[in-house]
């Protein structure tokens, strides 16, 4: 045994000394550098890390990886991987028009890491803080890394207003209620300066010289996709008619269409702040804060990523219809609402939030379908999938989550069409053959659905039927 090992570790020592790339670059001084890593946060306006890293000592690589983790269980024609693409491209672009560069790696962080240390003699690592459950574990990873290698590793605030534990109640327990936790925060921002941090100002220590060509979509197996990211809106007109506007999905123009931008970081979620500000309607920004009461969720109650908020509710037994899931997936239930917002989905990535509030509440209390398959569902086909606020709102739609419906309110999907699409305008352009004898059955009975669903909780909640 002991032989073996001391021989394992001379052929280690040997494979080191004989690295020729090491040695080369040691012998030739390997420039001293920081990196900074793009993650979700794409965009050379006023971002926070980026900004930080060039006002640092050292030149400044920027870094994006084109992560297979993550891309490898993507569709070849997933809209996100194409935008984020089109975001990358612009950014390189740009530092190379400022004399700069964006070295673009695809593959793995670590292996992004180790490939520029043979160039570079790397000083410090900084990028912006991620939250969610995955990027947590790959960050924890590289901050290994870098202590293995004397790298300094350093993360910023940069995607929220407020991260963590910064709002929680006075005892310093969090908020599960979102109307306290929102007051807090708006409490919060009276004392933040909501600074803005200027990048192209900096640009003096971006290093001069190429940093190689951007793969391709083709060479990562992917195609262009049909499903676009809208520009977004947030200017003084939308916000003021926002209130008014936006619980109708056939307005085009009645939201934001901030999600994905928020979700890649293509816009500061500070520059949106600061121009909701002086809005004397508030609605638009407090939806803001429930994409920050949903981080704020995850961040101290990770396990509802699988798990309900309330324990007793993975006692239901859900049905579970494989037919009826392909059903509701394809916009064929025969309920024209909850049909046009997943033919919305599916064809351009993209669902109205009084839609998805429907078809989730129709898939978990109608179908009686697990809410972790519609959060799968739609986590694979949404643009502007997040986690936090996936998991967040199918939970409050099942019932089972922080602030959540409560359960004996069952939408009903025939009244909510005269509620907010009374023209049929949303359901026309989605399910033209709405009013025709052809379209399709209803798959279950509203009423008997109702008494079913309620009936099914009861046994589970242990509530008198
Ligand atoms: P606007 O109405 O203009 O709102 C502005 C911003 O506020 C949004 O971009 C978003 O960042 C935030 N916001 C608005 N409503 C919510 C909400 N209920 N929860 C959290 N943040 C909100 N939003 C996502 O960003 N990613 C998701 O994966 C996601 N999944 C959802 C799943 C279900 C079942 C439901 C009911 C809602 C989900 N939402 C999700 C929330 C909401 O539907 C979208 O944020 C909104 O429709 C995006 O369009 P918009 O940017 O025009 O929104």
């Amino acid at each position: 045994m002991r032989q073996a090992k001391g021989s394992d570790d001379s052929h280690l020592n040997q494979e080191r000394n004989s690295e020729p790339l090491l040695n080369d670059s040691r012998q030739r001084q390997r420039p001293e550098v920081n990196i900074f890593w793009f993650r979700r946060d794409l965009r050379l306006k006023d971002n926070h890390g980026l900004s930080k890293a060039l006002r640092g000592s050292y030149p400044v690589v920027p870094l994006f990886v084109f992560d297979r983790n993550i891309l490898d269980s993507c569709a070849p024609d997933d809209g996100r991987v194409s935008f984020i693409h089109e975001q990358i491209s612009q950014i390189k672009e740009e530092l190379k028009s400022w004399g700069g560069d964006l070295k673009v790696h695809y593959g793995t962080a670590e292996q992004a890491i180790k490939e520029l240390q043979q160039e570079f003699d790397v000083k410090h690592l900084i990028c912006n803080r991620d939250y969610e459950p995955y990027a947590l574990t790959r960050d924890l990873a590289i901050k290994r890394l870098c202590e293995e290698h004397n790298i300094g590793f350093h993360q910023f605030k940069d995607q929220v207003i407020f991260e963590m534990d910064e709002i929680v109640k006075d005892d310093g327990k969090p908020y599960v209620v979102y109307t306290p936790y929102s007051k807090k925060w708006l409490k919060a921002l009276e004392t933040n300066p909501l600074t803005e941090y200027p990048v192209e100002k900096h640009k003096a220590n971006l290093p001069p010289g190429d940093l190689g060509a951007m793969p391709t979509l083709e060479y990562m197996g992917f195609k262009p996709s049909a499903h676009r990211v809208l520009p977004y809106d947030y200017s003084p007109v939308m916000a003021q008619n926002y209130q008014g506007q936006r619980n109708f999905p056939g307005l085009t123009k009645g939201t934001s269409k901030l999600s994905p931008h928020l979700r890649f970081g293509s816009v500061s979620v500070r520059q949106i702040v600061r121009a909701l500000l002086p809005i004397e309607d508030i609605t638009l920004l407090k939806e803001l804060i429930w994409r920050e009461f949903f981080m704020q969720i995850l961040w101290h109650f990770p396990h509802t990523v699988t798990k309900s908020f309330k324990p007793q509710y993975d006692r239901i037994s859900w049905r579970n219809d494989p037919k009826e899931f392909e059903a509701w997936k394809n916009g064929q239930t025969g309920y024209p609402l909850v049909d046009a917002g997943m033919r919305e989905l599916n064809t351009t990535g993209y669902m109205h939030n009084r839609v998805r509030m429907l078809v989730a509440s129709f898939l978990c209390k109608h179908l009686l379908i697990d809410w972790r398959w519609g959060e799968a569902y739609f986590a694979e086909k949404l643009l502007d999938y997040e986690c936090s606020s996936n998991v967040g709102n199918w939970q409050w739609a099942a019932g089972s989550g922080v602030d959540a419906a409560p359960y004996f309110r069952i939408f009903n999907p025939m009244t909510q069409v005269d509620k907010f699409d009374k023209q049929k305008t949303y359901i026309k352009r989605w399910v033209p053959e709405c009013d025709l004898p052809r379209y399709t059955k209803p798959v279950v009975e509203h009423k008997m659905a109702r008494t079913r669903c309620l009936e099914t909780y009861k046994a589970a909640l242990n509530e008198v039927v």
